[in-house]
């Protein structure tokens, strides 16, 4: 399913989900940017204009709240992704109060130097950084559509208010500019917005269809247990692992017993459903995540138990035997029953030796089993 489609119909989604979470880092990333650039602005506007020398106190309080905020945002990006990935809503509650904190703050300076004669001769300055910052938040973070919104609003709807209860000629000028230059800001946004959740989707959709394939690839398209492909790739993996950890594993090989005889007897379609019922047999007999089962080829599946000693084996294979013994199928009105002789070797991997020596071993005890007259386990020897 095309990942578009996922993200239409299932919010809940584990992509959507994915989908939101990546939109908010990234988010983070490019907000992060800002993190030192109002408490700076703020200082050089409140010295040059002899703000400090006015207001010392007034100055000092908003410094450290942009101190503060700063600090804050600083200290929240190292931690942000685990974040994130632990409670997405409490996440982005947190940011959007920092983010948009800031700039509600800036905005309401800027429209108090508006008001409040203190601060008249910041006005201008106050007002350039404020519609900075607006247009720059506005852009900067079209990625989420909350912030596209409140980040100029929040900065900017305080100054609109400044503006219109304190209608001079300049005032009205800048309100009837704003009138043309809002709209225009938000639908540029809206292109940003746009291209970024474009690309964001083909990246999810291409990384959802590697995924998809790489399963394919692994999978045997009959009994959709695991093929011989990912059977041979765990082993190396989990051959090296004993090794280096000194633990024991286990290879099982399976083959079904006088299957030609089914497929003989029933026709090869019976013996397809068959082949899919003892596939269901043995994954249901298998407790452990990361226990492997494989078509291993015909009629044969291979079991892979990391960690297994020899006890531990045979006490799978024996449950794997009576998974099979149990399966029955009717075949026009006929019952038919399945079994199967199993070659367990056990092997605590060393240099000499080879992860295909686990398998030649098993396959030797399987000969065993069914020269000793099938539907039996027999154990490779030393194992
Ligand atoms: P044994 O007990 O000695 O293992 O006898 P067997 O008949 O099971 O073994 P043999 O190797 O003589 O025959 C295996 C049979 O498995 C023959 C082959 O047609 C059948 N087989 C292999 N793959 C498939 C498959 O994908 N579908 C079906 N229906 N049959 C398959
Ligand atoms: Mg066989
Ligand atoms: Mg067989």
């Amino acid at each position: 399913m095309a990942v578009s489609s996922i993200l239409d119909h299932t919010p809940d989604h584990p992509i959507a989900r994915a989908r939101a979470r990546q939109g908010l880092l990234d988010l983070a990333k490019r907000g992060d940017r800002g993190i030192f650039v109002h408490l700076p602005l703020w200082l050089l506007i409140s010295l040059w204009t002899g703000l400090w020398t006015q207001q010392p106190l007034f100055c000092a309080f908003n410094s450290a709240l942009f101190l503060g905020n700063a600090l804050a945002r600083q200290l929240l990006r190292q931690r942000f992704a685990r974040m994130v990935e632990a409670d997405y809503a409490r996440a982005f509650r947190v940011y959007m109060t920092l983010l948009l904190g800031n700039c509600l703050h800036w905005g309401v300076l800027t429209g108090l130097s508006m008001h409040w004669p203190a601060l008249h001769a910041a006005e201008m300055p106050l007002v350039f950084v404020a519609v900075g910052v607006g247009c720059s938040g506005s852009l900067g973070l079209a990625i989420s559509p909350f912030v596209r919104f409140w980040y100029p609003a929040g900065v900017l709807a305080p100054l609109a208010v400044a503006l219109l209860t304190d209608p001079t000629a300049l005032h009205t000028l800048i309100a009837l500019v704003s009138v043309v230059l809002v709209p225009y800001l938000y639908r540029s946004s809206q292109v940003v917005h746009d291209d970024y959740w474009a690309a964001a989707d083909a990246r999810l959709e291409l990384e959802e269809r590697a995924r998809q394939l790489e399963l394919l690839s692994v999978t045997d398209a009959l009994t959709q247990v695991n093929n011989r492909l990912y059977f041979e790739h765990r082993l190396v993996a989990e051959w090296a692992r004993a090794a280096r950890e000194s633990e024991p594993l286990s290879v099982l090989i399976i083959d079904l017993d006088h299957f030609k005889n089914i497929n003989d007897s029933h026709g090869h379609p019976f013996g397809d459903r068959c082949l899919v019922a003892a596939a269901q047999a043995l994954r249901g007999a298998l407790h452990r995540s990361n226990d492997v089962l494989a078509r291993y080829g015909g009629e044969e599946f291979a079991v892979l138990l990391a960690g297994a000693d020899a006890r531990a084996a045979q006490q799978v294979a024996e449950r794997l035997l009576a998974g099979v013994a149990a399966v029955e199928l009717d075949h026009e009105g006929k019952s038919v029953r399945l079994a199967c002789s199993i070659g367990v070797s056990t092997i605590v991997p060393a240099s000499m030796s080879s992860p295909s020596s686990a398998v030649s071993e098993a396959d030797k005890a399987l000969y065993a089993a069914k020269q000793q007259g099938r539907n039996r386990v027999v154990a490779a020897p030393g194992a």
